[in-house]
């Protein structure tokens, strides 16, 4: 790590404990501390994410540094503080709640800010830099490692305040992308800790199709897919602020269902299954998928749905499947 980067490191160690502070036990945090108490988060969790508070103010944060000794070239590298054309400086983050985003050695590299007001953006992040890559951080790495490892499972969020609430719901492997898909970096970063992920996107269109690609990537990359059992709808944390984190443990993680299970789900759309020949390319376009599965069990049980519902006998699906099998190599 340069120098400055090492300077950058120490002023995000100053400003995550300053806003933390101001958070836990001042008047200018109080409405920051409120907002976490009515999402349900604790005075423990609030600690153990070193949540905190920006204050509305255009320069509270640049003025901290510079009493610290930090030169502006370190306060503007580090995405805390912007340049304005006039040469002077204010304040990234105001008035928003503070999210650290730690490196996988549990350092702040950056901060997601989310409005308590209803403003746009909805969330700021710090801007990216040498040590804030969005494309090769996971949120929350750190803290879940050792219970990714243990467990031999990732459970991987869209959101901060999933992995946040689903962490205090006793769901500890738990890790988040930041706004932005999944990359082949992360998909690779994840398999050397584990055989599987369960991917629990928010259970909306988009979060669908984030599931779709977050899968093939993981896939690729070796991983075992399960997807979460989440509710129409919802996102996690709304999930576990509505029926609490057992029924979440319970019936969304424990009860993901199979990559296979969710394809079969998923590419309906691009089919009108009342029409026989669309009908007929589904059930094609599922046993493409199936073939790729090692496990002959697995395949069986996939045939055996599919046989069921659209009346089609075993040996004609196992013949076609064995097709695609050779094709495949
Ligand atoms: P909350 O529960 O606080 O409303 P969320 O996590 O459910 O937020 P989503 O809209 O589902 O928010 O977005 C998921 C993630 O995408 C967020 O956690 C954040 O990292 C990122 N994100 C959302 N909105 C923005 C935005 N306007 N700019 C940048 N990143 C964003
Ligand atoms: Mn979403
Ligand atoms: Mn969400
Ligand atoms: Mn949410």
């Amino acid at each position: 790590v340069s120098e400055e980067n090492q300077n950058v490191l120490s002023a995000y160690e100053w400003v995550t404990k300053l806003y933390h502070h101001l958070l836990r036990f001042t008047k200018d945090g109080k409405e920051g501390y409120q907002y976490f108490k009515d999402r349900g988060i604790s005075d423990e969790t609030i600690g153990a994410f070193q949540l905190g508070f920006a204050p509305n103010a255009k320069n509270f944060t640049s003025e901290f540094l510079e009493k610290k000794g930090f030169h502006q070239q370190v306060l503007v590298k580090s995405g805390l503080i912007s340049l304005n054309q006039d040469n002077s400086v204010s304040d990234r983050f105001r008035g928003r709640v503070t999210i650290p985003i730690r490196n996988h050695l549990g350092k702040t590299v950056g901060f997601g800010a989310r409005t308590i007001t209803g403003q746009e953006p909805k969330y700021l992040n710090s801007s990216e830099s040498e040590l804030f890559q969005k494309g090769k951080l996971l949120y929350n790495f750190d803290l879940a490692k050792k219970h990714i490892r243990r467990q031999n499972e990732a459970v991987l969020f869209e959101g901060y305040m999933d992995v946040i609430s689903a962490y205090q719901a006793g769901v500890k492997n738990a890790v988040a992308t930041m706004g932005t898909s999944l990359t082949d970096f992360q998909a690779k970063l994840l398999r050397r800790y584990v055989d599987s992920v369960v991917l629990c996107y928010d259970a909306d269109n988009a979060g669908t199709e984030a599931t779709y690609k977050a899968a093939l990537l993981l896939l690729r990359a070796g991983c075992i897919v399960k997807v979460a059992n989440l509710r129409e709808n919802t996102d996690p944390d709304s999930f576990i602020h509505e029926y609490g984190g057992e029924i979440f443990q319970e019936e969304v993680i424990r009860s993901s269902k199979t990559f296979m299970s969710f394809y079969m789900q998923y590419i309906k759309k691009d089919y009108n299954l009342r029409n026989e020949g669309d009908r007929i390319q589904y059930i094609e376009d599922v046993l493409k998928q199936l073939a790729m599965i090692d496990s002959s069990v697995e395949r069986e049980y996939y045939m055996k749905e599919l046989s069921n519902e659209y009346n089609i006998s075993m040996d004609t699906l196992t013949e076609e499947l064995n097709g695609h099998r050779r094709k495949s190599g």
